[in-house]
């Protein structure tokens, strides 16, 4: 187990999957701002799956799999597994139901590890909004409500200047010439070495240019999403479909990227695919089978079709 070496608090484990990558900078910010060593599980990779689809419940998505897997990878290289529970941010602003189990699913599973875990509850409909959280997880690791509260502070500053960024590159990307190619998914899935970058690297490799969903501002893109369809409620899925919206008319091709089997994406990927006209809409599900030989066909033609359209094949 790794010690801290001079610091109050032995290290916490993060597992690099699902909300890591969306909340990543604000959780390793908020620890580093409190002098607590982080470890993170390693990158993705198809043995971290394969140990998931295992240990997780058969009836989970690839993601949950995927989580559970890096779980794994940390158990006895940390003191305490964060695993941080995201319910809501409000009536209207649910998250996948997923997020809000894994603490007690992991718990569960690992069980007779002897392995500690730490959460913190992010649900504003039971008066629990981000900041009390954070504050109060480190209160839980024996800091003061002051130093919590200032960590928590620099974390969302940090996040928040990453989203800015992130933001600027897509509108940079847009003005560049070349076939522009949207990707719509979940972070976690887009930009997992295993599951999204392949299909990102495919992309790069036949030149085209990637857009994505999840590096635009997360508020623009509800606000789009809300204007689409004013009854999705589940927080993620709104900033995909917004991302959608506001993107449709500036690129040649909408790749809709999900992993099986995923509710949320199940709804808002046929309703999209249903209303959006005018620009090639493929949808490409990833399941634990899935080799990238099948998925790269699938690319390709896709492809094809936006040559054929632009008038660059005949
Ligand atoms: S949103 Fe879909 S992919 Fe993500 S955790 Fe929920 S079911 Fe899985």
């Amino acid at each position: 187990m790794e010690e801290t070496g001079g610091n109050r608090i032995p290290a916490i484990g993060i597992p690099r999957a699902l909300l890591y990558y969306r909340y990543g900078t604000l959780w390793e910010h908020f620890f580093r701002a409190l002098d607590v060593p982080v470890i993170l599980s390693p990158l993705s990779s198809r043995g971290i799956l394969d140990i998931g689809a295992r240990l997780a419940p058969d009836e989970g998505c690839i993601s949950l799999k995927m989580f559970i897997g890096h779980v794994e990878a940390l158990i006895g290289k940390c003191e305490r597994i964060f695993i941080p529970r995201y319910s809501n941010y409000g009536y209207t602003d649910l998250f996948c139901t997923r997020y809000e189990g894994i603490y007690d699913q992991a718990r569960n599973i690992f069980h007779t590890s002897g392995q500690r875990f730490i959460t913190c509850n992010i649900d504003v409909m039971n008066g629990s909004p981000e900041p009390k959280a954070f504050e109060q997880l480190g209160v839980e690791l024996g800091f003061s409500e002051r130093e919590s509260r200032q960590a928590w502070k620099e974390a969302a500053g940090a996040l928040e200047q990453e989203q800015r960024a992130n933001d600027r590159l897509q509108k940079e990307l847009a003005g560049k010439p070349g076939m522009k190619v949207l990707l719509a998914g979940h972070s976690y899935v887009l930009s997992d070495p295993y599951l999204g970058k392949p299909i990102r690297d495919y992309l790069e490799a036949a030149g085209a240019v990637i857009l994505r969903t999840d590096a635009l501002d997360p508020i623009t893109s509800r606000k789009a999403s809300a204007r689409f369809s004013p009854t999705c409620r589940w927080l993620v899925s709104e900033e995909v479909v917004g991302g959608v919206m506001l993107w449709k008319e500036k690129v040649d091709g909408i790749i809709l990227v999900s992993a099986f089997p995923c509710g949320p994406d199940s709804m808002t990927n046929e309703l999209l695919i249903r209303r959006i006209k005018g620009v090639p809409v493929l949808p490409l599900i990833l399941d634990i089978q899935s080799g990238m030989a099948g998925i790269e066909t699938r690319i390709e033609s896709f492809l094809d079709i936006i040559r054929f359209q632009k008038g660059e094949m005949v």
